[in-house]
């Protein structure tokens, strides 16, 4: 199988925090200059910011706002502490459509020592909470599935099985998937699910970089794509086999690559998206 070749920018998308050095106003003004299509913003971009203006400002840019990234972290083990992140849910929604973002992107969350079973339970619980408002707004539900590395702290959500779970217990058209090869390169799995995701209607994202040998840090050493050992490739041809026509949306976390010339990286980021994607 493969990919659909990649010859222009008009669908690559690029996370704020990918390029984090740069605030949201000279974000979109580089994106915008170097001619690509979508943006991700991360909410803490938003701070202290009129939130409806920016979303003008992306939008007189020519640049489609693809998701607002993040909410989720729905686990934890006090009623209080359980609510507090469901109404933090809401104000993500509401930021979300204020900002013109059609989608958020759950990182579910996970607490160390608590049975995962009970964390899942929980995550279901709180997207089932916070739907009301999403649907009220029009706004989609992407579940991110982290890399079974995080399922400490991060995530207890972490293979697409797990993620289609969720999906299947809540049955609603608004809940889907953010595939991010980061997190599922490995899962032996990943065709079937990725095809299933595809006949269900709920491939919402799909998210690239690459996995670094060593990584030096679990978190902030990720890779440009072609820089690891992920065929970004060939899972982009099984996204688009499922029917998936959205955004490449490049999230790279990496302290190596913040410590660099941010002009310099984004004309990397594309010269590896149009020879490694
Ligand atoms: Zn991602």
């Amino acid at each position: 199988m493969s990919p659909t070749p990649l010859t222009d920018f008009s669908k690559l998308c690029v996370h704020t925090i990918t390029t984090k050095p740069w605030a949201i106003e000279e974000s979109m003004d580089r994106y915008a200059e170097a001619g690509i299509g979508g943006i991700t913003v991360w909410r803490q971009w938003l701070d202290g910011r009129d939130i409806e203006k920016v979303g003008d400002q992306l939008r007189e840019r020519n640049l489609e706002i693809v998701s607002l990234c993040r909410g989720g972290f729905f686990p934890a083990k006090s009623p209080i502490a359980l609510e507090e992140a469901i109404e933090d849910n809401r104000l993500a929604i509401r930021e979300a459509a204020a900002l013109g973002a059609p989608m958020i992107v759950l990182v579910c969350g996970a607490v160390p020592g608590q049975p995962l079973e009970e964390s899942r339970k929980q995550i279901a619980e709180g997207i089932a909470a916070v739907l009301p408002l999403a649907e009220e707004h029009g706004i989609k539900l992407a579940i991110e599935p982290l890399h079974p590395v995080y399922a400490d702290d991060r995530s207890a959500i972490n293979t697409m099985a797990s993620a289609n779970a969720v999906c299947d217990q809540l049955a609603h058209p608004l809940v889907g998937i953010a595939a991010d090869v980061y997190h599922i390169w490995w899962d032996p799995d990943l065709e079937a699910q990725i095809k299933l995701t595809g006949e269900k209607d709920r491939l919402f994202a799909f998210h690239i970089c690459d996995w670094m040998t060593p990584t030096a840090d679990l978190l902030n050493d990720r890779g440009l794509m072609g820089e690891g050992c992920i065929d970004i490739p060939g899972i982009r041809a099984m996204v688009e086999a499922a029917g998936f026509n959205g955004f490449n949306e490049v999230e790279a976390f990496s302290d190596r690559w913040w410590a660099k010339n941010q002009s310099e990286f984004l004309e990397a980021i594309k010269t590896a998206y149009l020879k490694h994607s």
